[in-house]
C-alpha cells in the first residue's frame, strides 16, 4: 500500500506517514479482535499502571487505554500516587499475573526513584509482557523465536516495510543504544538483512558514520539534534524522539515559514510543542523520506502495543 505523501514546501522528503500505517494496524487488530470474541468468546485485556503524576506518562497511557476502547480490547487503567511502596506495585504486578482474564500488563516507565525498575519489568510474567522489555521477551527477539517485541522498534520495522523502503542490503545506522529503543531496533534491522551500525555519546565523527546510512534511526532524546550534514542525499530517516520544547526562539531555528508559525501557536496554546530528534527544517531538505514528529513513530508505538496484547491473549491460550 501507498503510505507517503509528498510535502508541498521547499523540502524534498516525502513524508512517512505514521499516522496511515498505525491506522492500518489497528484495522487489522480490531478485525482479529472481533474475530477472536466470535470464535472463542475471548476479548483481550490489557492492564496499565501509572505511578505518580507525570503528565506525558498520564498522555501516553490515556492514548493506550482510548485506543483499547477503540479496538474493542478491554482495559484496565490503575494510577498510584508516586510515593506508592515498591512492594505494593510488585504486589499488584503478581496479582495480575495470576488473573487467567489478563493478558497483557503494562507498568509505566518512567518509574519514581523508590521503584527499581529492572524489578519490575522482571516481575512481570513473560507471557504477558506487551511492551517487550522483559529480558525472556529480549532473549526471545535475539534468538529468533517467536517474541513480544518491544513496540517502539516493532513500529519502526512496520513504518518501513509498509511505506515501500527497502531494509534487505541497505546500510541502516541507529543513533542510540537504549534498551527499549536503539538495541531492539538495530537488532531487527539486522533480522530483516540490513548492514547495520550503532551510533552513540562516544561515538567519533558521528557525521562520517551516519552520512553513509541509507536508514538512519535516530534515538537520542535531544531536540533536533541531528543536521543536514548527519544525513545522506535521499536517506531515510525514522525520527523517533519525542521532546517537549518550550522556547520559541528554539522552534524558530528548527522551523521554516508555515511550519514555524503553526509550532509558534502549538507554543502559545499549550505551552509546549513536540519536537523529533532531528532538526526537520534542514533534514527534509536533504533526506528521501522522513518521520514527522508528531505523527510518526509515536503512533506505530500504541498500535504494536494493540497487537501485542491481540497476539498475547492468543498465545496464552493456544489460539492462533
Ligand atoms: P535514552 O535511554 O536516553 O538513550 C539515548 C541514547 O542516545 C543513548 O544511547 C545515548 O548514548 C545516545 N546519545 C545521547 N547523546 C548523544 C550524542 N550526542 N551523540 C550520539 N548519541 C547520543 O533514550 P531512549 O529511551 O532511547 O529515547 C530516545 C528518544 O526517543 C527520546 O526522545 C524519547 O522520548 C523517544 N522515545 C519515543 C518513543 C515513541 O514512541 N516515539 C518511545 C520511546 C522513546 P550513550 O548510550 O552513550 O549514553
Amino acid at each position: 500500500m501507498e503510505t507517503t505523501q509528498r510535502q508541498t514546501d521547499a523540502s524534498t522528503a516525502v513524508k512517512l506517514d505514521g499516522a496511515r500505517v498505525a491506522d492500518e494496524i489497528k484495522r487489522e487488530v480490531a478485525e482479529e479482535v472481533a474475530r477472536l470474541k466470535e470464535e472463542h468468546g475471548v476479548t483481550p485485556r490489557l492492564v496499565t499502571v501509572l505511578v505518580g503524576d507525570d503528565p506525558a506518562s498520564a498522555v501516553y497511557v490515556r492514548n493506550k487505554v482510548r485506543t483499547c476502547g477503540e479496538l474493542g480490547l478491554a482495559s484496565e487503567p490503575y494510577q498510584l500516587p508516586a510515593d506508592t511502596p515498591a512492594e505494593r506495585l510488585l504486589e499488584m504486578v503478581a496479582e495480575f499475573n495470576a488473573r487467567e482474564d489478563v493478558d497483557g500488563l503494562l507498568v509505566q516507565l518512567p518509574l519514581p526513584k523508590q521503584m527499581d525498575e529492572s524489578a519490575v519489568i522482571e516481575a512481570i510474567d513473560p507471557d504477558k509482557d506487551v511492551d517487550g522489555f522483559h529480558p525472556v521477551s529480549i532473549g526471545r527477539m535475539m534468538l529468533r523465536r517467536p517474541a513480544l517485541l518491544p513496540c517502539t522498534p516493532a513500529g519502526i520495522i512496520e513504518l518501513l516495510v509498509r511505506g515501500g523502503v527497502k531494509i534487505a542490503g541497505a546500510r541502516a545506522t541507529v543513533i542510540g543504544r537504549s534498551n527499549i529503543v536503539g538495541r531492539p531496533a538495530a537488532e531487527l534491522l539486522l533480522q530483516r538483512d540490513a548492514t547495520v551500525t550503532i551510533c552513540h555519546s562516544r561515538t567519533g565523527c558521528l557525521t562520517d558514520v551516519t552520512r553513509e546510512a541509507d536508514i538512519l534511526v535516530v534515538a537520542i532524546g535531544r531536540p533536533g539534534f541531528v543536521r543536514g550534514e548527519h544525513v545522506k542525499p535521499g536517506a531515510t530517516v525514522i525520527d523517533v524522539g519525542m521532546n517537549r520544547v518550550t522556547d520559541s526562539e528554539e522552534v524558530k531555528q528548527l522551523f521554516d515559514g508555515e511550519d514555524a508559525a503553526r509550532r509558534l501557536k502549538t507554543l502559545g496554546e499549550r505551552g509546549y510543542t513536540l519536537v523529533g530528534d532531528v532538526h526537520p527544517a534542514e533534514v527534509s531538505k536533504v533526506a528521501g523520506r522522513l518521520t514527522p514528529v508528531p505523527g510518526g513513530v509515536g503512533l506505530l508505538t500504541v498500535a504494536m502495543l494493540m497487537k501485542n496484547t491481540l497476539t498475547a491473549a492468543r498465545r496464552r491460550r493456544g489460539l492462533r
